[in-house]
C-alpha cells in the first residue's frame, strides 16, 4: 500500500504518518511546505524507516504534485495540508483561501488525472481522502449534535475555506467519479501540537508562569479527541468508508474551555508543585471575532459503519498530552523561541 500524505509534517499529518509507517506498515510520501506549523522534527521516530519519504513541495503547484504522482504512483491520496488556525485565518485569510481552496483543487486536479491513467483494480482501489473539520457546520446551542447532514454554515475565514474545499472533494466525485471520501473531526490535541493552540498554549504559558489567555468568559465548548484516536479513524475511513459520502469523527468529550484550562492547572500543580497553585495565571481576554459557542459531533456513522472507538477519553489523554510536554522540551522549545512565543492573534482591535 503506497499513501501520499499532505501535510504530514503538521499536527495530525505527523500522527498519521506516524501511525501508517510504524503500525499499518505503508511505503508513505509525506508531501509538505514546511510553513512555520510544518515541522520535520515531529517525524523523527521514523525518518529513517525504509518505508518513508519525504517531499517538500506547495499543493498548489500543479507540475509538483502531477510529478509526485507519476513517480510514486499512489494507491491513496490523505489530503491534510492546510492553513489550520482560526485566529490567524481572521489578520490573513489569503493564505487559507491559496491553500485550502485553490490548493485542494490542485491536488484534487492532478489526482484526477493520475486515477484517469490507472486501470483494472488500480484504478477501483484508489482512493482520496479529504480530512476536513467540523467547524463547517458553525455553531451549536446548549444542545444538539453535527450529523454528517448538518448543512454547512461556517463562521470563519479558515472554516468558510475548508468548507469550500469539502464541496470540491464531493463535487469531484460527483462530477468525474473520482474516490472521494470526507471526513469531518473535532478539536484535536495531543503530543507535537504546535504552541499556538489553546492547549499546548496554556502548558508552556503555565510552565513559563506567563498568563494563560482565556478568551470571553471561556464558556465555548468543544468536543477534544486525542489525536492518534483521529489519525487511527483516517486509515478506516480511507481504508473502507463509502465514496462520496462524509464521517463526523469526535470522541464525545464536551467540554468548556475554561474546565480544560482549570484541568491543565490541576495537572500541572501535581507535576510541578512548586509553582502552584496555577490557576492564578488565568487571564480573561478578549473574545475572538466570530467565535463559535459550541461543537459536539455525532460519531455514529463511523462508530457503527466502521467499527471505530476512541481508545482515549479527555481525562486520560489530557494527562498524556501534559506530561508529554515536560517530557519533551527538545521538540516545543525551538517553536517557542523562534516561530510563535504565545502572543495574542486574531483580534481586530487596532494597535496603539
Ligand atoms: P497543522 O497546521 O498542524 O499542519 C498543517 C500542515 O500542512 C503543516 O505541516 C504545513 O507545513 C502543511 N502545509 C500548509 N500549507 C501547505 C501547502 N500549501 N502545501 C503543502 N503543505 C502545506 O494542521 P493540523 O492541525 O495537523 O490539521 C491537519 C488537517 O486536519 C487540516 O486540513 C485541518 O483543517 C484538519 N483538522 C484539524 C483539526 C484540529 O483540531 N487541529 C480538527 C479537524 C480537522
Amino acid at each position: 500500500m503506497r499513501i501520499l500524505v499532505t501535510g504530514g509534517a503538521g499536527f495530525i499529518g505527523s500522527a498519521l504518518v506516524r501511525h501508517l509507517v510504524r503500525d499499518v506498515g505503508a511505503d508513505v510520501l509525506n508531501v509538505d511546505k514546511l510553513t512555520y506549523a510544518g515541522n520535520e522534527t515531529s517525524l523523527k521516530v521514523i525518518e529513517n524507516a525504509p518505508n518513508y519519504r519525504f517531499l517538500k513541495a506547495d499543493i498548489c503547484d500543479g507540475q509538483a504534485m502531477n510529478e509526485a504522482f507519476a513517480s510514486f504512483k499512489p494507491d491513496r491520496i490523505m489530503h491534510l495540508a492546510a492553513e489550520s488556525h482560526v485566529d490567524r485565518s481572521i489578520t490573513g485569510a489569503a493564505e487559507f483561501v491559496q491553500t485550502n481552496v485553490m490548493g485542494t483543487f490542485m491536488l484534487l486536479e492532478a489526482a484526477r488525472r493520475y486515477w484517469g491513467g490507472l486501470d483494472g483494480d488500480e484504478r477501483d482501489a484508489f482512493r482520496f481522502l479529504h480530512v476536513s473539520t467540523d467547524e463547517v457546520y458553525g455553531s451549536l446551542g446548549d444542545e444538539g449534535l453535527f450529523h454528517e447532514t448538518t448543512p454547512y454554515d461556517p463562521s470563519s475565514p479558515y472554516s468558510a475555506s475548508k468548507a469550500a474545499s469539502d464541496h470540491l472533494a464531493i463535487a469531484w466525485h460527483r462530477t468525474y467519479g473520482l474516490p472521494v471520501v470526507v471526513s469531518n473531526c473535532s478539536n484535536n490535541y495531543g503530543p507535537y501540537h504546535f504552541p499556538e493552540k489553546l492547549i499546548p498554549l496554556i502548558i508552556l504559558n503555565a510552565l513559563d508562569g506567563k498568563p494563560l489567555p482565556v478568551y470571553g468568559q471561556g464558556v465555548n465548548i468543544r468536543d477534544w479527541l486525542y489525536v492518534e484516536d483521529h489519525a487511527r479513524a483516517l486509515h478506516l475511513i480511507a481504508s473502507k468508508g463509502r465514496l462520496g459520502e462524509k464521517y463526523n469523527v469526535g470522541g464525545r468529550n464536551e467540554r468548556r474551555n475554561i474546565d480544560v484550562v482549570k484541568r491543565i492547572c490541576a495537572l500541572m500543580d501535581k507535576m510541578r508543585p512548586k509553582a502552584e497553585p496555577h490557576e492564578a495565571l488565568i487571564k480573561y481576554v478578549t473574545d475572538r471575532p466570530g467565535h463559535d459557542a459550541r461543537y459536539a459531533i455525532d460519531a455514529t456513522r463511523l462508530e457503527t459503519e466502521l467499527g471505530w472507538k476512541a481508545l482515549e477519553n479527555f481525562d486520560t489523554g489530557i494527562e498524556k498530552t501534559v506530561a508529554w510536554y515536560l517530557d519533551n522540551e527538545w521538540w516545543w522549545r525551538p517553536l517557542r523561541d523562534g516561530v510563535y512565543s504565545g502572543e495574542r492573534l486574531g483580534t481586530l482591535e487596532k494597535k496603539a
